[in-house]
């Protein structure tokens, strides 16, 4: 069987960018045509065909009016199987990132058991290609159960398939573990992706520290519990040369101590998540648990430094921190609930409205949610001949409130439930196979 997708401007930054049809067979793109030439070298079967004519063998997708990017990449979520799997499967986080327009992941290592070794990277891999959804390429921790006193094995894991090392859901609190990490996978041609947070400084807080935290009577996490531990791991970065990669940046002096490293020449890079350049703490109402996430959301001078960040390229991607948690885990009092919000299946149309709002290109954003992820993870997802098609169709006209009854997430924890937004994912394709499509 052959697809083809009609009708599209097919957006791949640095690539191609323009009115293409693309052919797909046997699982990779076997063509791209042009649409205004269609007795062209190379037609197969003539894409000067109307959407509606049918063509033995051959689907065709009319995306006309619709963008085709290479796939989005989110490269951090928590899939929460082996041992979770009442918050999420490797099953149901890959088909609810597949909905949500991604192509593939990067599942965090904070599972029970701790993917700290080959064989539970090599249990997650193979339960991924079961699931026939969005592609998994695991990090592996760090440290042996993630505790932070001896170091994982980390060649094993790479022979099995993971693609970052990280304790992340925790620190690396010992500053020589991390510089012997770093130096370890330096040799290994591995990015260590480090979850910035000094635990001393975080005390048990739960939300930001400020003006909100005080009002409701919650204790606080200061800026300095996350940029503290960026300052140090960027002086490791510089010490070692290793590749270290900031997850989930909110604060202003993180983005500014990494913009001064950049322009060192550190080997440093950065994801930011859409609810810290969405949201403010000024958001938390009512003990609402759906608020809770780690980091923080943080004061609108954050915020702006975040998005100051995306728009300089200080900030190389943007990742959805997807952490489904169950009601029961969410549905106590503020301090005593899980920290983590879903975001696979709204993390595309939260992104989106940064370009609706003329801040970052289109452009851009599929640089920062699929290019940059790709490089990171060794993907070559530029849409060419002979790649696989791993191909996501967004509309980026459609109107709707996201509605988390709607999600395929077993887990339902986000603050964006009612809000109205632009843009979803019409299709996601993953070796050349449609793992999802809008109404069907
Ligand atoms: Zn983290």
């Amino acid at each position: 069987m052959q697809i083809l997708i009609k009708g599209a401007r097919v957006l791949d930054p640095g690539n191609l960018d323009g009115k293409k049809d693309i052919l797909v067979k046997d699982g990779v793109i076997e063509a791209i045509l042009d649409p205004s030439d269609p007795t062209g070298p190379g037609d197969p079967i003539d894409p000067g065909h109307s959407p509606d004519v049918q063509i033995p063998g051959v689907q065709i997708i009319d995306a006309s009016n619709m963008i085709v990017i290479p796939g989005l990449i989110d490269i951090h979520v928590h899939l929460r199987e082996p041992g979770q799997e009442y918050k999420e499967t490797i099953d149901s986080g890959l088909k609810a990132a597949a909905k949500g327009g991604f192509t593939a992941v990067c599942s965090m290592p904070n599972t029970i058991p701790v993917n700290d070794n080959g064989q539970v990277t090599a249990f997650i891999i193979n339960k991924g290609k079961q699931a026939h959804a969005a592609k998994v390429y695991p990090a592996g921790a760090i440290s042996q159960g993630s505790l932070g006193t001896s170091l994982a094995e980390i060649y094993d894991m790479q022979q099995a398939g993971i693609r970052a090392a990280t304790d992340d859901g925790l620190p690396v609190e010992n500053s020589q573990m991390m510089r012997r990490a770093l130096e370890y996978c330096k040799g290994l041609d591995m990015p260590i992706f480090v979850h910035a947070e000094d635990k001393s400084l975080v005390d048990g807080g739960s939300m930001n520290e400020g003006p909100s935290a005080t009002f409701w009577g919650i204790k606080g996490i200061p800026n300095a519990a996350e940029s503290i531990m960026v300052l140090r791991d960027i002086a490791l970065c510089e010490l070692t040369g290793a590749a270290v990669h900031f997850c989930h940046m909110s604060t202003a002096q993180s983005i500014e101590a990494i913009r001064q490293a950049k322009k060192r020449g550190a080997n440093v890079s950065c994801e930011t998540a859409p609810h810290y350049f969405t949201l403010t703490d000024e958001a938390v109402l009512d003990y609402d648990t759906n608020f809770k996430m780690n980091p923080p959301l943080r004061s609108e001078n954050d915020r702006l430094a975040i998005i100051d960040g995306l728009v300089d390229g200080t900030i190389d991607m943007i990742a959805s921190d997807h952490a489904p948690h169950s009601v029961d885990e969410k549905e106590v009092e503020f301090d005593r609930a899980a920290f983590g919000i879903v975001g696979l299946e709204t993390s595309l149309a939260l992104s989106l409205k940064l370009v609706q709002d003329n801040i970052l290109s289109l452009t851009d954003l599929v640089v920062k949610m699929s290019k940059q992820p790709a490089k990171m993870l060794r993907i070559d997802n530029d849409i060419k001949p002979g790649n696989p098609a791993d191909l996501t169709i967004i509309d980026l006209e459609i109107q709707y409130e996201i509605d988390p009854d709607t999600f395929i997430s077993k887990c339902k924890n986000t603050p964006f439930a009612g809000r109205q937004v632009q843009g979803e994912a019409f299709l996601t394709m993953v070796d050349g196979r449609i793992v999802y499509q809008k109404n069907q």
